[in-house]
C-alpha cells in the first residue's frame, strides 16, 4: 500500500511513546551500573535504540511497508523512514518518505549540548524532530545501581519547532544573513552564508556563519541558536514579546505547541514564564 510522507510521519509519532517504554524496560534490565556518566555517549545510544525499538513495534503491529534506516555518516543520529519495497539511496533520497533528526538531553543537566540548529531552509516539510529527555535512575537502593531512563519524549514536525526558534531568535535581536547583504561582502548569488543566524551583537551563531562575524575569545561562534531549552527563553526587555510569540505559535503551530508543553512540563523556568496549562 503506497503511503504519503504525512501518513508515515503519523505512524512514527504514534508508536514513539511505546518504543520509549520498551526501551526503558530493556535499559533497566541491561544497562545497570554504579556511577552513571554524563557526556559519555549514552545519549547517542538512547537515540539509536529508539530507532531499533520503533522498527520492532512496526513489525509487531503489522506495519510491513515502512521502516527506519539509520543514516550513515552524519555527525548526529539521523534516521530515514523508507519504503521497504524500494531501493534506498540516501544520497538522492530515493525510496525515502521522510527524515528524522534525533536529539537527547540529560534532564538534570543545565542545558543540553545538543543543538537543533539546522537552518529552516534546509528542512523538507515532513521531516520530524525527536527529543529524548533522559537521566540515570536508581535501580536498587542497596547496591547503588543506576540505569538510564527516558523521562519524556517529543516527536513532531521539525519545521514547526524551527519556525518558533527563528521567531524567538529575531525577537532577541538576532538576524539571519540575507543574500547581497552578507557581512563578508559576498557577491549576490555566491554567498554561502545566506540564512545563517547572527546574534544581537552581530556575531555568528554557527561555525559556518560569515568569517567577519566570528566571536572574539576562545569560541569562534556563539552556539546559542537552537539550544533545546535556551531557544525558548527570552530575557529582559524581550521577555514579554517572547512569551507572546510562544503563545501565538502554540495557537497556530501544532508542533511548536507540543514542543513548548514538553519543555514546560519538565522545566519550571519555561512553565513559569509562559502562563498556560501544561
Ligand atoms: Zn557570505
Amino acid at each position: 500500500m503506497p503511503r504519503t510522507p504525512e501518513e508515515a510521519a503519523q505512524i512514527i509519532m504514534r508508536y514513539t511513546p511505546e518504543a520509549c517504554q520498551e526501551q526503558n524496560q530493556f535499559m533497566a534490565e541491561v544497562f545497570q551500573t554504579r556511577g552513571g556518566r554524563i557526556g559519555s555517549g549514552m545519549g547517542g545510544v538512547i537515540e539509536a535504540l529508539w530507532g531499533f525499538y520503533l522498527n520492532r513495534i512496526l513489525l509487531r503491529e503489522g506495519v510491513t511497508d515502512i521502516q527506519l534506516a539509520w543514516i550513515y555518516g552524519h555527525e548526529y543520529n539521523d534516521f530515514a523512514c523508507i519504503d521497504i519495497a524500494s531501493e534506498w539511496d540516501p544520497e538522492t533520497r530515493q525510496g525515502e518518505f521522510l527524515r528524522i533528526e534525533v536529539k537527547s538531553m540529560v534532564a538534570s543537566a543545565d542545558e543540553s549540548k545538543a543543538h537543533f540548529d539546522r537552518l529552516s531552509s534546509e528542512f523538507l516539510p515532513d521531516e520530524l524532530l525527536a527529543v529524548f529527555l533522559w537521566d540515570w535512575a536508581p535501580s536498587t537502593a542497596t547496591a547503588n545501581l543506576v540505569h538510564p531512563r527516558i523521562h519524556d519524549q517529543f516527536i513532531n514536525k521539525a519545521t514547526g519547532v524551527a519556525a518558533l526558534r527563528d521567531a524567538l531568535h529575531i525577537n532577541r535581536g538576532g538576524t539571519f544573513v540575507v543574500d547581497g547583504h552578507c557581512p563578508d561582502n559576498c557577491a549576490p548569488g555566491t554567498c554561502s552564508h545566506v540564512h545563517e543566524p547572527l546574534n544581537s551583537a552581530g556575531k555568528r551563531e554557527r561555525i559556518s556563519g560569515p568569517i567577519s562575524t566570528r566571536g572574539t575569545g576562545k569560541s569562534s561562534y556563539a552556539a546559542n541558536f537552537g539550544g533545546l531549552l535556551r531557544m525558548l527563553t527570552s530575557r529582559g526587555a524581550t521577555a514579554a514579546t517572547g512569551a507572546r510569540i510562544i503563545e501565538e505559535h502554540m495557537a497556530s503551530n501544532a508542533s511548536a505547541n507540543e514542543y513548548v508543553r514538553f519543555m514546560a512540563r519538565n522545566y519550571s523556568r519555561i512553565s513559569r514564564r509562559n502562563k498556560f496549562e501544561t
